[in-house]
């Protein structure tokens, strides 16, 4: 029998948030037999899809940065433990242009200008800055930007968006918006998940027919439309463009509170590519232990039901999150990494985890724990040389960040995951 990539991988990646996701398609696309394991979907079911590269820094002075560059720049040269600035400048470049390429080729479109960052509004109705912003968004960033006047909708029974907050909150910035609630034309099932099921009933030209035929009454003089983001879970675009060519204009998504139909949307996007590329995705499986020979990772243990299942490879990228994935545990005393029980960078005691008011700018100091690396993303033992000579780590567990204070979510992930790739093809050289 040949060997597949579960008998014998290159690489083994564990977790499936969004920083496992990148790296396995870093892997593929570099032609690495790759294994990808995860317990559960991490993060991706409450991400806003929105893909933020640097937009605060330094965060206790809440500097907001226009050129995401310039941005990266400062804080590399400010914080040099921050893994950008073990990556470097043109890494990350790199990494951000090439993961837009594979979304691409997955069906996603994405926009953004390239050197600049944009702002759209939230479901609360606030500004955020991003870089790159799902082309089902986009017109609300070229309405914000050019003040255009929307009609913005919600609909009857839908708990997580509210139109009138949204449009009074953004009120003095973008004042040409009127707000208008209206019933979606199928039953919404229960309180959770209706914006999956909205999504799911946008998938039939019947369901886009009844939405249009439900807005079109209210549009007067809008030029734009926006609604929250439920414009199907698979090609938004083709529901967009359906949708519009019956209203007579623009529609765009406004991103919501979890489940995110978007953050959905981007996991089986990738996912869809991942296999078609080759990758074996290993689903609702718990890694249980990373055998090791000396200072060389071999193998990962597997749930496999009441038995064990070992999967071998050559190199393992950690990619397991923080608290809500599950990669990093806190107890009364201290925070764990959960599989290897790597040495964790924390405050020395409890009490110096959280500052005493919850929006100090300065942030949380637990919010910066995580696992220190060597400049290849190599986690370090507590003699603080490289624990392992081929194990790597990507996304949200890398220590020195603040990803939600800085606005860095997916910058962090997608480029530490090409960080950590590459480091990998290097090592085996
Ligand atoms: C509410 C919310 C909104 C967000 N909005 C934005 C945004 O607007 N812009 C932006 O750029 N980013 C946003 N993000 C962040 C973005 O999704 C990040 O990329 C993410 O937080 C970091 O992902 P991660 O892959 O490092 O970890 P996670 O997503 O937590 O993934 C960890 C993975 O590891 C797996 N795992 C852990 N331990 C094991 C084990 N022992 N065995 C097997 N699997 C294991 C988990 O099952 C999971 O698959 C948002 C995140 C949240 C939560």
């Amino acid at each position: 029998m040949a060997d597949t990539a579960r008998d014998k991988a290159d690489l083994i990646v564990i977790g499936a948030g969004l920083a496992g996701l990148a790296t396995t398609a870093f892997a593929v696309e570099s032609g690495l037999k790759t294994v990808q394991i995860s317990l559960t979907a991490g993060e991706m079911p409450f991400a806003s899809g929105l893909l933020d590269l640097l937009g605060i820094h330094p965060m206790e002075r809440l500097n907001r940065w226009q050129d995401p560059w310039a941005g990266i720049t400062a804080l590399i040269h400010d914080r040099p433990k921050h893994p950008y600035a073990r990556l470097g400048l043109e890494k990350i470049r790199q990494a951000w242009k090439e993961f837009l390429v594979f979304l691409q080729k997955a069906g996603l479109r994405y926009c953004g200008w390239p050197e600049s960052n944009a702002e759209l509004v939230t479901c609360a109705g606030t500004l955020k800055i991003t870089n790159q912003v799902p082309e089902t968004m986009w017109p609300g960033v070229l309405g914000l930007k050019e003040k255009r006047t929307a009609l913005i909708v919600d609909f009857e029974g839908l708990n997580n968006f509210s139109a009138v907050q949204f449009v009074e909150t953004i009120g003095s910035h973008w004042p040409a918006l009127r707000a208008q609630r209206l019933r979606f034309p199928y039953p919404l099932k229960g309180v959770d998940r209706q914006t999956v099921f909205m999504a799911e009933a946008l998938r039939s030209p019947q369901g886009r027919s009844r939405l249009a035929d439900v807005i079109s009454p209210f549009l007067k003089d809008a030029e734009l439309v926006g609604m929250p983001a439920i414009l199907g879970l698979r090609r938004p675009q083709a529901v967009a463009s359906d949708l519009e060519r019956q209203i007579g204009v623009p529609v765009f998504e406004i991103p919501t509170m979890p489940p995110s139909v978007p953050g959905l949307r981007l996991k089986e996007a990738i996912e869809q590519e991942l296999l078609r590329g080759g990758a074996v995705l290993v689903r609702g499986r718990r890694a249980l232990k990373v055998n090791s020979n000396g200072r060389r990772c071999i193998s990962v243990e597997l749930e496999a039901g009441l038995a064990k299942e070992t999967l071998k490879a050559r190199g393992i990228v950690l990619a397991t999150g923080r608290f809500l994935g599950g990669g990093l545990a806190a107890s009364r005393s201290c925070i764990r990494e959960t599989l290897m029980d790597l040495p964790v960078h924390q405050p020395k005691k409890r009490q110096d985890w959280h500052r005493q008011h919850f929006l100090d700018p300065h942030g949380h100091p637990v919010n910066r724990a995580g696992l220190e690396v060597d400049d290849l993303l190599r986690p370090l033992a507590a003699d603080g040389h490289c624990a392992y000579e081929n194990l790597f780590v990507a996304g949200s567990l890398l220590a020195h960040q603040d990803w939600v204070r800085m606005k860095c979510g997916a910058g962090l992930a997608i480029t530490t995951a090409y960080g950590a790739v590459q480091a990998f093809i290097d090592c085996s050289r």
